[in-house]
């Protein structure tokens, strides 16, 4: 039990591959970040490109290189809170304009909106900078 004695992640001690890993995204046009998984759980393929002005979405690149730390300052994956999922859905929804055309009531998106909460899974992943 060595390796838990600092409360300190360890890849054994984590059941998902990409768990408690730094992890590249690039996007197409070339825009690299590194973003860490603060947590044991999956993190999406892709995610939106963090490059001002950038609409192009990043991949997860180089596997083989993630690598497994205990800690990162920096933009991370951590668990999303339904109060989050929330308030990202409202902002989503207020502001896509497919979605204002194909739901043009209030009430019609107030309707959507619960919808797509009941998809909240615990442990699902968001990205918030942690400094
Ligand atoms: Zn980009």
């Amino acid at each position: 039990m060595a390796e838990e004695t600092n409360n300190i992640p360890t890849l054994k001690m984590s059941k998902h591959v990409e768990g408690f890993c730094l992890m590249t995204y690039r996007c197409a046009l070339g825009h690299t970040e590194l973003l860490w998984n603060s947590r044991d759980g999956v993190t999406p393929f892709n995610i939106k490109c963090n490059y001002p002005d950038c609409d192009k979405n990043s991949q997860h690149i180089a596997w083989e290189k993630d690598l497994c730390i205990p800690l990162f300052e920096g933009r991370c994956f951590v668990d999303n809170t339904i109060e989050n999922f929330k308030e990202q859905l409202i902002k989503n929804i207020e502001t896509n304009k497919g979605i204002q055309e194909r739901y043009p009531t209030e009430q019609e998106r107030e309707e959507l909106l619960l919808r797509l909460l009941e998809g909240f899974d615990e442990g699902q992943p968001t990205i918030k900078c942690l400094i």
